[in-house]
């Protein structure tokens, strides 16, 4: 291997910026060139990439977003698509990619790296925490940041005024967010994607608190709750108890911004940099990942077939009783 190239791709994160600076610097002292390519599978396609050196990667790693850019692409999922982008990563010189994203991006990723016979080594980056292969994604944690602010705030609101508020949160298949963040905030009910919480189970739940004259109640609701979201579950319950004096709050892509957290700068950087030395080593086609504190790799295509359950079965109880 003789140059990298390395791109962000799908949603994006806060801790991404972090990544890249770390695949950069690892592989520039391993020696290695680096090509940095913009808007993930899309750059690779109308071959829009630069080289990079270490000033590329200066005073980055506090920024949110991704300076390499993201986007979706449908070019990709076609054998025209990639042969194309093929063309480009060639001509460029690059002989392995690191990429940095979600499922779809490990999806292209492995289908790519097949098609060509290029070594590929995968970084989760998502806010949703629902990937396989790793304990954290980069981004999880600042998200959980950025959604207790916000609970904080509209609690202080909520006991003013005696109100029921609901809060949506992300985590369309995946209630980590929600979950966490219930606990977190002192929520009084969490509804998530992976249970099923009928609207009269949470009613009870909300007389009760009611009866413990609570002065301000709080329901996190995840993105993909089957009752249909926050504002459903609000109209729901306000059918059925009219008293209630409830307000709604999506927190929608605020949650995806912001200066990443000291957890994911550090997650990142350990993973950027493992990403390099793994590929260095011969691994390929394959997700770096964290198990614990230790750094670890899965194969892409164990990865991407298999569904871990990431929801602490443990916490959804204790959440319970602390709400009681
Ligand atoms: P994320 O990586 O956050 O899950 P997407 O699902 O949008 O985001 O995937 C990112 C990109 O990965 C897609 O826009 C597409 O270019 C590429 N991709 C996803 N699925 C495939 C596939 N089956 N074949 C080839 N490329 C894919």
């Amino acid at each position: 291997i003789t140059r990298v190239g390395v791109f962000t791709s799908g949603g994006d994160s806060p801790g991404m910026n972090a990544a890249i600076r770390a695949v950069v610097r690892t592989a520039l002292y391993k020696d290695k060139k680096v090509t940095g390519i913009y808007h993930g599978y899309q750059g690779m396609i109308d071959n829009t990439m630069f080289d990079m050196d270490s000033q590329s990667v200066s005073s980055i790693i506090q920024m949110g977003g991704t300076v390499l850019k993201t986007a979706r692409c449908m070019e990709f999922k076609t054998t025209e698509g990639r042969a194309k982008a093929y063309e480009h990563v060639r001509t460029a010189g690059i002989d392995a990619l690191v990429a940095i994203g979600g499922d779809g991006t490990f999806t292209g990723a492995e289908i790519f790296s097949r098609e060509f016979n290029i070594p590929v080594m995968c970084i989760p980056g998502t806010i949703d925490n629902d990937l396989n292969g790793t304990d954290l994604t980069i981004g999880y944690d600042t998200a959980n940041n950025t959604v207790i602010e916000a609970i904080d705030k509209i609690r202080d609101t909520a006991a003013s005024h005696n109100r029921l508020f609901f809060i949506e949160v992300m985590g369309r298949d995946s209630g980590c967010i929600a979950l966490n963040a219930g606990v977190a905030g002192g929520a009084e009910a969490i509804l998530l994607p992976e249970r099923e919480t009928a609207i009269d189970e949470l009613i009870d739940m909300l007389e009760q608190a009611a009866d413990r004259k609570k002065s301000s109640m709080i329901v996190i609701v995840a993105e993909g709750d089957k009752n249909g979201g926050a504002n459903n579950v609000a109209r729901c319950v306000q059918e059925k108890v009219g008293y209630y004096d409830t307000k709604v709050s999506i927190l929608g892509h605020l949650q995806r911004g912001g200066a990443p957290s000291s957890a994911d700068r550090v997650l990142a950087t350990r993973m950027g940099y493992a990403a390099v030395n793994e590929l260095l080593k011969g691994n390929t086609r394959a997700t770096v990942g964290v198990r614990g504190s230790e750094i670890v790799t899965t194969p892409l295509e164990e990865a991407l077939s298999k569904k871990e359950l990431k929801l602490n079965e443990d916490l959804v109880e204790i959440a319970k009783i602390m709400a009681l």
